[in-house]
């Protein structure tokens, strides 16, 4: 018999929950795919975005990128049902200028990845090409303000990922860094 009171991790599990919140939430991983795009075709004019799925995935495959978005949305989630504490419950909602847990949440995905990471994620974060416009939509009821970030912070990671296989790539180095 099992004991109850010990936690087994599954990893599995996690990944997958990952990857179904983000589509119950609007994310496509295309959609992501598109602003890493963004953020690298004037770099590489040959990509497309389907390619850049595949490094889509690769950051989704980590664990501290697939604890930021379960984390995220949850609070999400929680401050769109209203059942957060005074005062946070309010400047979740309202996504509040001084609140900046989501953006400190977002650079845990974004640090796997180097300083290449930080500067795409800055960059996206003022753009908010694409996706990040529904996303910053706050008239639709819905409330992304962690996942908007979170969001940014994994196209910008995958972007970061890109510059660094072609770069080995041009060096001919056969084992690319930052898996
Ligand atoms: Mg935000």
């Amino acid at each position: 018999m099992s004991n109850p009171e010990i936690y087994s991790l599954n990893s599995r599990k996690v990944a997958d929950a990952t990857d179904e919140w983000l589509v119950k939430r609007g994310v496509t991983k295309l959609a992501i795919a598109e602003l890493v795009h963004f953020l690298q075709k004037d770099y590489f004019p040959d990509l497309t975005p389907e390619e850049c799925i595949v490094h889509v995935d690769a950051v989704l495959s980590k664990r501290e990128v697939q604890n930021a978005v379960l984390t995220g949305i949850q609070l999400d989630i929680l401050a769109e049902e209203g059942k957060l504490m005074a005062p946070l419950q309010d400047m979740i909602k309202y996504d509040e200028g001084l609140y900046g847990c989501d953006e400190i949440l977002a650079l845990s995905i974004v640090n796997v990845y180097g300083s290449i990471g930080f500067t795409n994620f800055g960059y996206i974060d003022k753009l908010k090409p694409g996706i990040l416009v529904r996303l910053n939509d706050k008239s639709d009821g819905q409330i992304h303000t962690f996942l908007d970030d979170i969001v940014g912070a994994i196209a910008a990671s995958a972007a970061s990922r890109i510059a660094h296989r072609k770069q080995a790539e041009r060096e001919g180095v056969t084992q690319p860094p930052l898996d």
